[in-house]
């Protein structure tokens, strides 16, 4: 198993999209995401990156075929093959990698606000032990950067589901979606021992690339590939 989370470095893209930006819905030219996603394919040493097209949503796609490309409308990938990179963007959302190494299954996950609320890692470790025979104990899993408590400044009205990871500071109201991914995580049955995570803030961090800091802007991504 190999994986990465990239930063914001080492790619092609200009202006606002300076410079390894994966994504092709932000606005930049596709040519040169085209090209950025082709160093990511070196980075990783896997020819077949499999994107999804992310909803905030909870529903899972099962990558079985690599050979004809389609567009997979979900906030989660799983499976099995060797040599298939899966790709998660984003730009303050958790990028979620998972990896049952029983089983050799893998799956990336969009873990934004709503994916948390409605408990998508959970939904997508369920989903290999029914696709693959996974059990979550054996599962590792690895969170890139995403946006901390520090930064995550919400309205009252989309904190419902996150009672216990809300702070108030000076009037404002802020979400820990990270925290509550974790617990929902360990209550799944996901050893803490196994959980990676790169703790660091997108909004913080300049390394990379932060919807809340910058509006328009690039994605970054987490890949996994057996
Ligand atoms: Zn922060």
């Amino acid at each position: 198993m190999r994986y990465c989370f990239t930063d914001r470095f080492g790619g092609r893209s200009e202006g606002r999209y300076e410079s390894f930006n994966l994504a092709l819905h932000v606005g930049d030219d596709p040519l040169i995401v085209a090209q950025n996603r082709a160093l990511l394919s070196q980075k990783i040493a896997c020819e077949n990156l499999v994107f999804m097209e992310q909803v905030h949503g909870d529903s899972i796609s099962i990558v079985r075929d690599v050979s004809s490309p389609k567009i997979r409308r979900c906030d989660a990938l799983i499976t099995n093959l060797p040599d298939v990179a899966l790709c998660v963007m984003v730009a303050d959302c958790i990028p979620v990698l998972l990896h049952d190494s029983h089983t050799q299954a893998i799956a990336a996950i969009h873990a934004g606000r709503n994916g948390v609320a409605k408990k998508i890692v959970n939904k997508t470790i369920q989903a290999m032990q029914e696709t693959y025979g996974s059990s979550p104990e054996d599962i590792q899993v690895f969170l890139g950067p995403a946006i901390g408590s520090c930064c995550y400044e919400v309205k009252e009205d989309v904190t419902a589901g996150f009672e216990g990871y809300v702070r108030h500071h000076e009037g404002r109201i802020y979400l820990d979606i990270m925290q509550k991914c974790l617990d929902d995580m360990c209550e799944g049955g996901v050893s803490a021992q196994h959980i990676n995570n790169a703790q660091i803030c997108t909004c913080c961090e300049e390394n990379y690339f932060s919807y809340r800091r910058d509006g328009v802007t690039g994605r970054f991504c987490g890949a996994i590939v057996l």
